[in-house]
């Protein structure tokens, strides 16, 4: 199997009864595991002109900042509402149940910045979906998206084909 693969912890039944929360925190503890995995996540993107990475909050900003380091980029941050100090601009998505807005400040990325979107997974693809429009809102032109998991049975690596955005993980998990 997939090296990294071992280190990431699977909870059942965590958040609630039904789902596989595929915890990377064992992941980030490991000195050779985080270095690997930011080195992956990078890796297709080194010769991209990558402007900035947006890391979506919290795991894709531990994730996104060692990748922007990295690639020698930037890096803004995508953050859970009313929680950045300065204007923002805000994107609803649907969950499960009800919606969320992630907010970017309204001056991080300037028309035409190349841009990566970072988190540690995707399952549905709502809160990428949100990142995508957020930025392209905002006049920045997506390269990517790095994830270190993808869940593909619940298809958000699909849901952002739909907009023609790649989508790169390390390891895939099935189910949900
Ligand atoms: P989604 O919007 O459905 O693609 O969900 C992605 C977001 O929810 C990411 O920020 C993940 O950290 C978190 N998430 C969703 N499902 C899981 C899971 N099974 N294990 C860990 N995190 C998850």
């Amino acid at each position: 199997m997939n090296h990294l693969k071992t280190l990431v912890r699977t909870i059942p039944d965590y958040p609630k009864k039904g789902i596989m929360f595929r915890d990377v925190t064992t992941l980030l503890g490991n000195a050779q595991g985080f270095k690997a995995a930011i080195e992956q996540m990078a890796a297709p993107f080194t010769r991209a002109n990558v402007d900035a990475v947006a890391g979506i909050e919290a795991r894709g900003f531990i994730l996104g900042g060692a990748i922007a380091d990295r690639l020698g980029c930037g890096f803004v941050p995508l953050r859970k509402k009313g929680k950045l100090p300065w204007k923002t601009i805000g994107q609803e998505y649907t969950l499960e149940y009800g919606v969320d807005i992630i907010e970017m400040h309204e001056d991080a990325i300037r028309r035409d910045e190349r841009i990566l979107i970072v988190d540690d997974l995707i399952a549905t693809g709502g809160t990428a979906e949100a990142a995508v429009k957020l930025v392209q809102r905002s006049g920045g032109e997506i390269v990517g998206a790095t994830f270190a998991i993808d869940l593909p049975d619940l298809g958000g690596a699909r849901r952002l084909a739909a907009h023609g955005i790649k989508c790169h993980a390390l390891m895939t998990f099935e189910g949900h």
